[in-house]
């Protein structure tokens, strides 16, 4: 019998093993670490921000970003903050943790990004920022971000935790917000296995943001606090991964468009949309490779990744948007209005296995099932 096909498999056949002896040989094993510096320092350097801040996981990163900002610019509780609908739970969630209202903005068919014209419909007087999240592995188109950023005097979370690497026309994703957060997580371009990355040149952010993720410890004064915080701390021992895992960022990002390149030429033919290989400002780095069945085929997402589940090959569905979450709308935090895009996203798309240990083999056996679908 043929081995299953996971959605993803990581590829960790480069320093990972010996960083991590380091860690054990030095006994090196909590936050402290040169590995932890190694990463904040090297990966914000990378991405033209002046700051890193190491943190337990994407989701927490999102969670600091936003009350380091809310606290710095005095944002007050029900201060608005614009939110793709599309999006994992993470990005509403950090927003609803600090007391702020997320505001739903659908996304595009193109690439699956949040829709830069319904932003501005969407902007009140209480709305304070936009955050920002590359999905896919397409980034959003941010001119359009950084005019209304400008224009309405607000602030850019850049929830960039699906695009490690990737640049909108020059510019690297993450150096763009006047905050910005990575996850490194398994399935991620640079994997932890958990962890995550704030990033910021603001000096009073990153002091921040330092704060809140250590209990809000003192220097002076370690054991007095003003301050309720969080242990958010990311352990050196994942760092020590994260560090060999970002030594072969460019090659894995390498293989990825070779994988996004191998699909689209072997599934041209099946009735159903893939992903955009590029835009003028990038090109198309799959962090997952995402399938939309025409609407005209007779069985939704659902269906059929049933049917490749029993034929031996994983998939996801694609996020169910924010707008029609049960607990966002239970805490009335949804206005529930139709946003089309997203809600047909949710019932055409899937993405199918994408990870960096995926072989020419596998997915050669993956397009097989998936023609057979049709
Ligand atoms: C993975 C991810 C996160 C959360 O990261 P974790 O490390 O899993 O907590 C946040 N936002 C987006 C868009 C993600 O893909």
């Amino acid at each position: 019998m043929n081995r299953f096909i996971p959605v993803n498999e990581p590829l960790l056949n480069g320093n990972e093993k010996k960083y991590l002896n380091e860690c054990i040989d030095t006994g090196w094993i909590s936050s402290e670490g040169r590995f932890i510096k190694k990463l904040e320092e090297d990966f914000s350097t990378y991405c033209h921000q002046k700051y890193g801040i190491t943190v337990a996981n994407g989701s927490v990163a999102l969670d600091v970003a936003v009350r380091a900002l809310k606290e710095k610019h005095n944002w007050q509780d029900n201060d608005e903050i614009i939110v793709p609908t599309f999006t994992l739970i993470s990005s509403a969630q950090s927003v609803i943790y600090n007391k702020l209202k997320p505001i739903f903005v659908d996304c595009e068919s193109v690439t699956w990004n949040m829709d830069t014209s319904k932003i501005e419909p969407a902007i009140t007087t209480r709305t304070k920022a936009i955050m920002v999240v590359h999905i896919y592995g397409l980034p959003t188109d941010m001119q359009p971000i950084f005019d209304l950023a400008k224009k309405y005097d607000l602030k850019i979370i850049e929830d960039s935790a699906q695009a490690h690497g990737q640049t909108y026309f020059n510019k690297k994703c993450g150096g763009m917000g006047d905050i910005s957060t990575f996850s490194f997580y398994a399935n991620k371009h640079i994997a932890a296995g958990e962890g995550g990355m704030i990033l910021t040149s603001d000096k009073d952010l990153f002091e921040k943001c330092n704060y809140f993720k250590n209990l809000c410890f003192q220097p002076e004064q370690r054991y007095v606090h003003n301050d309720l915080g969080w242990n958010f701390r990311m352990s050196n021992i994942q760092a020590a991964v994260g560090v060999a895992q970002f030594e072969r960022l460019e090659q894995s990002i390498k293989i990825k468009k070779q994988m996004g390149k191998k699909y689209r030429e072997l599934l041209s033919q099946i009735p159903a949309q893939l992903p955009m290989p590029k835009m003028d400002y990038a090109e198309n780095h799959y962090w997952v490779f995402g399938i939309v069945l025409n609407d005209d085929v007779k069985f939704n997402a659902q269906v059929a990744r049933e049917k490749l589940q029993q034929n031996g090959v994983g998939t996801r569905p694609f996020f169910y948007p924010m707008h029609q979450q049960p607990v966002l709308i239970r805490l009335k935090l949804s206005d529930k209005e139709y946003r089309p895009v997203s809600e047909r996203l949710y019932d055409r798309g899937f993405y199918i296995p994408s990870g960096l240990g995926l072989d020419d083999e596998q997915i050669e056996k993956v397009v097989k099932e998936i023609r057979r679908l049709f």
